[in-house]
């Protein structure tokens, strides 16, 4: 496999934490302590509501802002849903799809989450498609077997094109909101692995270049050992990143 650069993300999901004036408060704190930062790209991704004063208090920013969740059709009558047109209308460049709460809770399956970040990249937004096995799966012996189903359900029928505009989450549920983090040779090994799936559904270029984030309880205090492993070029963090100093380490405390 060719050896190629690729960029750092560390993106934030708010999930249903903090109002507007807690947003813009958030800001106020986190923009002066990252203002130095250019190798790598920040993300937020508050709750809905919150959108619009995420997008106004990083005006001027590099910090990108997210959504949560999207629905893959344009307009109708589908109550509750929000389009890929009204996100980037907001100011998103970002679209979380497919978080395990929403697998979990929600019965988002890897056919939806398809359309979903089918219609995400013909908006223009940059998918974060998260994928991650539960603790049975792991303890069965079974992570690998998930992993490569639900890449294979969930973006295994991307154009090669569309493929080279997503970020994937490698997100062991288990390690979600527990406290209990993958170790850096865990999260390395399977982030290795979608790698390989990657380079043989699409090519090995497209295996080298793709961005593949780990999240599950990252904190400051593991953040370096996670960076330190090649194979992860980021963190989806949960937790963490409702805090703006603890945010900003985790965006400027790792090796570069
Ligand atoms: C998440 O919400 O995607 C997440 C990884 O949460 P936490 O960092 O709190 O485990």
């Amino acid at each position: 496999m060719s050896e190629q650069k690729r960029r750092r993300v560390i993106a934030g999901n708010w999930k249903m934490y903090k109002n507007q004036k807690q947003t813009r408060a958030f800001f106020r704190a986190f923009k002066p302590l990252v203002a130095e930062v250019t190798d790598c790209d920040i993300v937020v991704a508050p709750p809905f509501t919150d959108i619009p004063a995420a997008v106004k208090a990083a005006k001027g920013t590099t910090i990108g802002i997210s959504s949560q969740d999207v629905f893959w059709e344009k307009e109708g009558a589908f109550t509750g849903q929000i389009s890929t047109g009204m996100l980037v209308e907001a100011g998103c460049g970002y679209a979380i799809i497919g978080h395990s709460e929403r697998r979990q809770f929600f019965g988002e399956t890897n056919e939806t989450v398809l359309k979903k970040t089918k219609a995400a990249l013909a908006a223009g937004l940059t998918p974060i498609v998260c994928i991650g096995e539960m603790l049975a799966d792991r303890e069965a012996g079974n992570t690998e077997k998930v992993i490569e189903e639900q890449l294979k359900g969930s973006v295994g029928a991307l154009t090669p094109e569309e493929f080279s505009r997503i970020l994937i989450a490698y997100e062991p549920v288990w390690a979600i909101g527990t406290g209990r983090t993958a170790t850096p040779e865990i999260a390395a090994a399977v982030h290795k692995f979608v790698r390989q799936c990657a380079s043989s559904r699409f090519s090995p270029s497209h295996g080298s270049a793709l961005r593949i984030l780990y999240g599950g309880s990252v904190k400051p205090e593991n953040i370096k050992g996670l960076m330190a492993e090649e194979e992860l070029d980021g963190a989806l963090v949960g937790g963490a990143s409702l805090d703006a100093k603890s945010f900003a380490s985790l965006v400027k405390d790792w090796p570069r």
